[in-house]
């Protein structure tokens, strides 16, 4: 099934000049850029954003994080986009990543680990439409 999902790479991701890598690794496995934008959140936008971690221990942490420099938003096509972009992130935490994962690859902490990828359609359509038209949900 062809679906869409959302994701960034997060300001550590372009701060270490990532972007290509990691594009380059989303293309190689099937997935296409559907539509892209580079900006740098506001308090507002991330909070938002990350309002289902409010009440996290982590979550001022994880704003002053994604809001430190510029990400990258995409919504990216292809065959189970959801599940295939959670695999080549691998898991939230670095040291636990699978080989060959960008988190592997590049992650230096929890806090700080290069990409973000929607966990479900419910949260791939909201996040989609949070950043870009809600048309492109697709
Ligand atoms: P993301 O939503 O960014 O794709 P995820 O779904 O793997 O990551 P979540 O549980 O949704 O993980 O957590 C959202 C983000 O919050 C993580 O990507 C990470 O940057 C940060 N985070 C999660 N747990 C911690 C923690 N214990 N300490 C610091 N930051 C954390
Ligand atoms: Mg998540």
């Amino acid at each position: 099934m062809t679906e869409r999902t959302f994701s960034i790479i997060k300001p550590d991701g372009v701060r270490r000049n990532l972007i290509g890598r990691i594009v380059g690794r989303f293309e190689e496995e099937g997935l296409k850029v559907v539509a892209a934008q580079m900006k740098r959140l506001g308090r507002y936008e991330a909070e938002g954003f990350y309002a289902i971690h409010k009440e996290r221990p982590f979550f001022g942490e994880l704003v002053e994080s994604v809001t430190s420099g510029p990400v990258l938003l995409m919504v990216l096509e292809g065959e189970n986009a959801i599940l295939k972009n959670r695999e080549i992130m691998g898991a939230t935490n670095p040291a636990d990543a699978a080989e060959g994962t960008i988190r592997k690859l590049y992650s230096q902490s929890i806090g700080e680990n290069t990409v973000h990828g929607s966990d479900a359609p419910e949260t791939a359509a909201t996040e989609i439409a949070w950043f870009f038209a809600q048309s492109l949900v697709g």
